[in-house]
């Protein structure tokens, strides 16, 4: 799903939640409740690392577990969430449901696998999110490499002034930064030069079609090389078939997520697979290794 998805739409009234709510203001003590008594789930997908042939992490991604509609996915409420003006409750509930899971691996583990979560748009123009992040390292005892946060194109570019004060110094805390989406927003090169970074997230809208099109594999090879040679490492989303896998691993993507290696899944399903990681004795990569 495109950002776009996310952007107020007006099919609310015509499909969707319609049945059950006439009018946006029904849904806010929904939407609440939901948060409060855990409807929502962070379902979590694996990443891999193509140098070390092995699991470097997991990307977070809400569903909403309803007592009517059942799973949810976050096109269906993220929408209402973004209009009602409950994206900041949101996102401190995602961190918390984050850091729970952190601490829960600790102990099961002995060691954390990283998670990258998404944050919405207006956290990174707050020095509340710093203060949160502050939090979750004092309260919780999660460090800081333990958390990655996913941050969209668009969002990065628009406020440019706070937003990158904001992301140096999560940066200096030794958060990791990645640009989810890249290749669909507004970025000038300008910008992604100056933007303390450490990872860009190529939007599967370049996967896709990877197979059939010249074009596509000549701007993922310009991309990759772009972000190598500015010290970020590259992920690539939405990886559905071996092929386009070898492609990609020909033009250096360093990491990869998709369908092919699996669909996010609920958090036991994860710590099976971490298990199974740690029974062919992988560790958690150490987060910068090298790029290029
Ligand atoms: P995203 O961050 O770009 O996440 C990638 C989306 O692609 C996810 O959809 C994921 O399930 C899906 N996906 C993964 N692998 C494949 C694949 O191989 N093929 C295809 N076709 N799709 C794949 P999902 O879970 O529906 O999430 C959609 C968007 O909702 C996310 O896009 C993200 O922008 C947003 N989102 C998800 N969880 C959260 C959250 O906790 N907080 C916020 N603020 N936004 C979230
Ligand atoms: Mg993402
Ligand atoms: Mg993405
Ligand atoms: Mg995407």
């Amino acid at each position: 799903q495109s950002k776009e998805s996310h952007q107020p739409i007006v099919t609310f009234y015509e499909r969707g939640m319609d049945e059950m709510y006439s009018h946006l203001v029904d849904m806010e003590p929904v939407l609440r409740k939901a948060m409060n008594d855990n409807e929502f789930q962070l379902y979590l997908q694996p990443q891999f690392d193509f140098d070390h042939q092995q699991l470097c992490g997991f990307e977070a991604l809400i569903r909403w577990q309803h007592p009517e509609r059942g799973l949810l996915s976050p096109a269906e409420f993220l929408p209402y969430i973004d209009q009602l003006g409950l994206s900041a409750e949101l996102d401190d509930w995602v961190l918390n449901e984050a850091a729970n899971i952190l601490m829960h691996w600790k102990r099961l583990f002995g060691m954390c696998w990283p998670i990258a979560v998404n944050l919405s748009a207006p956290q990174f123009q707050h020095f509340q999110l710093i203060e949160k992040m502050e939090r979750l390292q004092q309260e919780f005892g999660i460090e800081p490499e333990w958390l990655e946060l996913e941050i969209t194109e668009n969002v990065a570019m628009s406020d440019l002034h706070n937003g990158m004060s904001v992301i140096q110094r999560l940066r200096e805390m030794g958060y990791g930064i990645a640009i989810d989406d890249f290749g669909t927003g507004h970025s000038s090169l300008a910008y992604l030069r100056s933007l303390p970074i450490n990872k860009i997230k190529i939007d599967r809208s370049f996967i896709s079609e990877l197979q059939h099109s010249n074009n596509d594999v000549t701007i993922l090879k310009a991309m990759i090389r772009l972000a190598h040679g500015l010290g970020k490492r590259v992920i690539a989303e939405g990886i559905e078939t071996e092929e386009q896998q070898d492609i990609l691993q020909k033009l250096g993507c360093d990491m990869m997520q998709g369908y092919f290696y699996s669909p996010p899944m609920r958090q036991q399903f994860a710590e099976q697979f971490i298990e199974r990681q740690i029974q062919g004795n992988k560790k958690p990569l150490p987060r910068d290794v090298a790029a290029a």
